[in-house]
């Protein structure tokens, strides 16, 4: 398990590389008169979870997740530390069966940005798989070429699936309506760089909450934190899947509301986290252009709310939040895509350094 840090030790840049052990041995060896990194900066960078993996939300502990979100702060605010080295030598695939910007660029940037490479496809078309190969080979074939994948794919399961046969960690970048584990720590992160922390709200969920992968993540994610409440604003034909009441909620004692009525709803909400329906998961046109506008954001619904209420959205946007209420300062969705950016930095970083830590599946 080798380890790749650039820090400043006596006003001088120090790259370390080893493994971890032999960095704490060379630490505690090491007298720090330098003010530019203190204990409680090493502490985020030992206490960062190691993992392999990462396909559903919860296979990070709460503590997992704020060890990720405290590098992702330590990132933003002190880019020179990590910026080009720590990743040298590094390639990390992108696997899209399904389109993306912001999920596929951030990590590729965040790669490039750790001083990594990365490679892939942004759809299958351009590859072996219109020939008929199959995920586990696709996987097996990148996995020659690549020390972490990241993978979207249509089919729930897609991303467990590849994890069975990837001897490099598999990253879920979504699959299919099930979840969308980074999207989840783009918005924990956001929610708490912009209110400080990320207990004792109430939370609405509003439009398609029965495709939307990402509300999936983020509510059996944030069922786990403190003084929860959620509202799910949804029509009849699109609310949360019992899966997530009976589990998560249900096993977190978490407080919820379902109802069709934004406006009702709305003056109560700390957060609301706004989703498009998911056209490309409904088998029937009509069906989704008849539910498609059921929920429109617009400045008289804003007016309703809290006034420091936070929108998220992890977008792209279609109809259903106005582009008058962009400027409206409780718009947080395009600062939201920027956390998305440091928080998979660190999330690379960690799961580089924890591969190899578990036996890996069979090659
Ligand atoms: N970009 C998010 C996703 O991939 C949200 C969306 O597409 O509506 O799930």
């Amino acid at each position: 398990m080798a380890v790749f840090f650039r820090f400043f030790i006596d006003g001088n840049y120090f790259d370390l590389g080893g493994t971890m052990l032999e960095v704490k041995d060379y630490i505690g060896s090491v007298d720090f008169t330098t003010d530019e990194i203190t204990t409680d900066e090493m502490e985020v960078i030992f206490k960062r979870p190691k993992v392999n993996h990462y396909i559903e939300p919860l296979d990070f502990t709460t503590d997992q997740m704020e060890a990720i979100f405290k590098l992702a702060e330590e990132i933003e605010n002190k880019p020179e530390f990590y910026q080009e080295l720590p990743c040298r030598g590094k390639v990390l695939a992108t696997l899209f069966f399904e389109p993306s910007t912001r999920t596929r660029f951030s990590f590729e940037a965040a790669m490039l940005r750790l001083g990594g490479s990365c490679l892939g496809f942004a759809e299958p078309g351009s590859s072996s798989v219109t020939k008929g190969e199959c995920l586990a080979d696709t996987v097996r074939t990148v996995a020659c070429y690549a020390d972490v994948i990241v993978m979207r794919n249509p089919k729930e399961g897609a991303a467990l699936l590849a994890s069975k046969y990837s001897p490099v960690p598999i990253i879920n970048a979504g699959d299919g309506g099930h979840h969308h584990p980074t999207q989840t720590l783009t918005d924990l992160l956001t929610i708490r760089q912009l209110r400080g922390n990320i207990e004792n709200l109430t939370v609405g969920f509003c439009g398609d909450l029965k495709f939307g992968r990402t509300v999936h993540s983020l509510a059996s994610t944030l069922a786990r934190y403190e003084g929860i409440k959620m509202v799910f604003i949804s029509p009849r034909e699109l609310t949360i899947p019992d899966y997530l009441k009976t589990g998560a909620l249900a096993k977190n004692n978490i407080s919820f509301i379902e109802t069709d009525n934004l406006e009702k709803v709305i003056g109560d909400l700390d957060i609301l986290y706004m989703t498009r329906v998911q056209k490309e998961r409904f088998f029937n046109e009509e069906e989704y252009i008849r539910l498609k506008d059921s929920y429109i954001l617009n400045p008289e619904r804003m007016s309703l709310a809290k006034k420091d209420m936070m929108i998220l959205h992890p977008l792209p946007r279609v109809n259903e939040i106005a582009m008058e209420v962009d400027s409206d300062p409780r718009a947080m969705y395009f600062r939201q895509m920027k956390y998305g950016m440091y928080v998979r930095m660190a999330l690379l970083l960690s799961i580089l350094e924890g591969y190899g830590e578990e036996k890996n599946a069979e090659y």
